[in-house]
């Protein structure tokens, strides 16, 4: 509800700063600056809204307790959490805006007046319950999985998509019944129950590798389901908020799903990641030979380059690799080499996972390369230097039509003077699938864990 045209002005001002923190999400160069901007419009909107509590018989003392213990945990939990468990923090608190979206509308359905609901009133109520509670439900399996609480490979069983569908029927004829009728306190909870059950039901499926790509959508429907709460309680900021962060993870899965190359259909209902009968091992290097190299010939094979290209991936997350990654990348400058970093849109398990890693760690922007800039100069590069990078290289998405990864964009990796491939085992990545790379005449290996491996580089290098 907005009493006088000041408000509307502060939360038309609240709305505008969300918009712009949003625009500068879109490099790396000023993403932190466009989060303080959205935090600040934030701010903006609940401290104007605040002195407005007092006209409403809502309970001053809840809310208060709300903030004063969820707001330190929220301040904790996001500095506390490691990059790598980064996609599990935002499932939680996307799930948690999903649930409350849910029970704010289902309080004012109970509230109508006893002649029942308008429908301007019925109409977005069932649609926040269902798909907020969707989005909760839904959260907190993909939570689970990413955090290895459940099995992370797709659980199926026969006549899934059938109950799925009863489901999804039962929701709908719920939601008519509701909308049209405007009464039925019983019905709305069955509603609720049901949704959360669908949530679960729509996930189970679904790979714990896919999560982020789940995630990222059941975010878009937060957004709209917050955006429906804004028509059910009168709120322009609710509605504005809610339809950007609906849009934005609409257009952040759509991404995501084609830098995998896949698409968003395959990532929902292709059950990736489930264990194919007569498909081959994971590992498949029978009677294939792999060359390992000495830290030492590696270095100096560095050190001699006129140009070296570091591509990362989610084993420089897990190593947490991102400071002595800089740190060789120094030491190979001085020598006069050139030194830049190849960023595949869906390295790591989240997006943008590589350019957070390395702002962290004071990589110049300019030598962050994005895939297309970067995949033509991978002829004249010396050496490709692959820090636990895999799927994201392998020329299986290029050359092998049955594969799962088949016609997602990799790095051009193989088209350098020589790779190198920094990582533990011969174990594959994300997609479970071998990479032939690992075993082209002009790849080496080196076994190890990451930080460890570059670290043993940077002594090689400086002492070459
Ligand atoms: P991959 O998962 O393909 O490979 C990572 C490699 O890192 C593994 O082969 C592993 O090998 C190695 N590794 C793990 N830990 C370490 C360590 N401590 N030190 C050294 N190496 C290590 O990663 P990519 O980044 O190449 O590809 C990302 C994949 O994730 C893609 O398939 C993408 O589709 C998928 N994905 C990405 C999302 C995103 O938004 N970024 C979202 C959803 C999925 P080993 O065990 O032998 O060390």
């Amino acid at each position: 509800m907005i009493p006088s045209p000041a408000y509307a002005l502060i939360y038309l001002a609240a709305a505008v700063l969300f918009i712009l923190g949003l625009s500068q999400l879109s490099s790396p160069r000023h993403a932190r600056r466009g989060n303080l901007i959205a935090a600040l419009g934030m701010l903006v909107a609940f401290a104007a809204t605040l002195p407005l509590l007092h006209r409403t018989e809502l309970n001053l003392g809840l809310i208060a307790l709300g903030v004063v213990v969820g707001a330190p945990i929220g301040a904790w939990a996001a500095r506390a959490v490691r990059m790598t468990a980064m996609p599990q923090m935002v499932a939680t608190f996307n799930g948690v805006g999903g649930g409350a979206a849910a029970l704010v509308s289902t309080v004012e359905f109970l509230r109508a007046p006893a002649g029942g609901a308008a429908l301007t009133l019925s109409l977005p109520v069932v649609f926040s319950v269902v798909i907020g509670a969707v989005s909760f439900s839904g959260s907190g399996v993909a939570y689970a999985k990413l955090q290895e609480l459940m099995r992370g490979t797709p659980i199926t069983y026969r006549g899934q998509q059938a109950v799925n569908g009863g489901v999804a029927l039962a929701i709908v004829a719920l939601a008519v019944l509701l909308v049209v009728t405007g009464v039925g306190g019983a019905a709305l909870l069955g509603l609720l129950l049901l949704a959360l059950v669908l949530g679960v039901a729509f996930v189970l499926p679904i790979g714990g590798a896919d999560m982020p790509v789940v995630i990222s959508l059941l975010n878009a429907f937060t957004g709209l389901a917050v955006a429906g709460d804004g028509f059910v309680v009168n709120s322009p900021v609710l509605i504005i908020g809610g339809t950007l962060v609906g849009a934005s993870g609409t257009l952040l899965t759509k991404m995501m799903s084609d830098a995998m190359g896949r698409s968003l259909g395959n990532v929902l209902f292709g059950a990736f990641g489930q264990v194919v009968a007569g498909s081959a091992g994971p590992v498949g290097a029978e009677g294939r030979s792999v060359r390992s190299g000495s830290a030492e010939d590696i270095g100096t094979l560095l050190a001699y380059a006129q140009r070296v290209v570091i591509v990362p991936g989610y084993g420089l997350a897990v190593a947490q690799a991102q400071h002595v990654a800089k740190e060789l990348a120094d030491a190979l400058e001085q020598r006069g080499v050139t030194v830049e970093y190849a960023i595949h849109p869906v390295a790591g398990r989240m997006p943008g996972h590589m350019n957070v890693l390395l702002a962290e760690a004071n990589v110049p922007y300019d030598q962050l390369k994005e895939m297309d800039a970067i995949n033509d100069s991978f002829k004249t590069t010396d050496v490709a230097l692959v820090v636990g990078a895999n799927d994201v290289v392998n020329p299986a998405a290029r050359n092998s039509p049955g594969s799962p990864i088949y016609g997602m964009p990799i790095l051009n990796v193989d088209e350098a003077h020589q790779i190198v491939f920094l990582k533990r085992s011969m174990r594959p990545g994300f997609a479970g699938i071998d990479n032939e790379l690992l075993y082209d005449p002009k790849t080496v290996m080196l076994f190890g864990d990451a930080k460890a491996s570059l670290t043993k580089l940077v002594g090689a290098v400086k002492a070459a």
